[in-house]
């Protein structure tokens, strides 16, 4: 297990273009591990790879849609959004990255994304609700695009557990 340090708005990282990924090999193997390592110990649902100080277009996502219920897991390496429903929805976000902040966010409601698995096969993935959210989040931070560019508002919160365990890291 290897949790890698998250990095915090404004690091420069988060506003880069990420770069595709070319090479499948064990360094690409080790960074998804990695971030799913990372992801359960931050207690996230979503994390692309420049949060952990990558510039690559890896994104991880591990999300329970009811508690009691295997989450559904997804590495996704270059991917892109070939569908974005005109149906959206506004949902309170908040990012590994800005620790603490939240916001209200429009999303499409329905999304189709397609990209590589984590040994380069082509894969599809077709989202709903706060799955498509989630997707939309995590992609976006490989374009340098945060959350609270988009927010209609936001709000700063007493940090969670995690967020003062993130903070007493440092
Ligand atoms: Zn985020």
């Amino acid at each position: 297990m290897a949790v890698r340090e998250i990095v915090v708005h404004p690091h420069p990282i988060l506003r880069k273009k990420a770069r595709e990924v070319q090479d499948f090999g064990q360094e690409l193997q080790q960074l998804i591990e990695d971030m799913f390592d990372t992801l359960r110990w931050a207690s996230g649902v979503g994390l692309a790879a420049p949060q952990v100080n990558v510039p690559l277009r890896v994104l991880v996502v591990e999300y329970a849609h009811e508690e009691g219920i295997p989450p559904e897991r997804y590495a996704l390496v270059n991917p892109k959004l070939v569908y974005v429903s005109p149906e959206t929805e506004i949902g309170t976000e908040g990012c590994l990255s800005i620790p603490g902040v939240f916001g209200e966010v429009v999303r499409a409601r329905s999304i189709i994304v397609t990209g590589q698995d984590r040994f380069g096969n082509p894969i599809t993935i077709r989202a709903h609700g706060w799955l498509a959210r989630i997707f939309q989040h995590e992609i976006d931070h490989l374009n340098g695009i945060l959350f609270i560019d988009k927010a209609l508002r936001t709000w700063k919160e007493t940090p969670e557990p995690t967020e003062m365990v993130l903070q007493a890291r440092k």
